[in-house]
């Protein structure tokens, strides 16, 4: 637990989120700017801080990809979605504790821009 880390409260349960799918090591919430009608985070518990980190613990990520899957079945994304890590801010990333972005609801087009 990261105190000045956002999503680290997230866990916490010190700031509010609208939780849809939660495992022992995921934790999964609506963004509160979604980007698509279906617009997904899925952080591990554990603070770290991007993808690149994430990726020295295969479980871990393997855990984060899975809930992502189960968000997309739940939501039904049957036609298709996308998976999104940001990693460093080049790329948009803006809280620093690994996240995936679960989009779909809509067409989305390729690239992205
Ligand atoms: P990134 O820009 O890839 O680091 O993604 C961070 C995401 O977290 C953005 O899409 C934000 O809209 C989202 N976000 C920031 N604060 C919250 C929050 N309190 N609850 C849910 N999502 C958040
Ligand atoms: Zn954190």
């Amino acid at each position: 637990m990261d105190a000045s880390c956002l999503f680290c409260r997230i866990v916490a349960g010190e700031i509010p989120a609208s939780v849809v799918h939660e495992t022992a090591e995921t934790l999964a919430f609506r963004d509160i700017n979604p980007q698509a009608p279906t617009h997904v985070v899925v952080i591990p518990k554990q603070h770290v801080a991007d993808a690149a980190a994430l990726s020295t613990e295969p479980e871990l990520a393997a855990a984060v990809l899975a809930a992502g899957a189960a968000v997309a079945g739940a939501e039904g994304l049957d036609g298709g979605y996308r998976f999104v890590f940001n990693t460093g801010p080049g790329a948009g990333q803006t809280v620093f504790h690994a996240h995936l972005h679960v989009l779909g609801g809509r067409a989305l087009t390729w690239p992205p821009g």
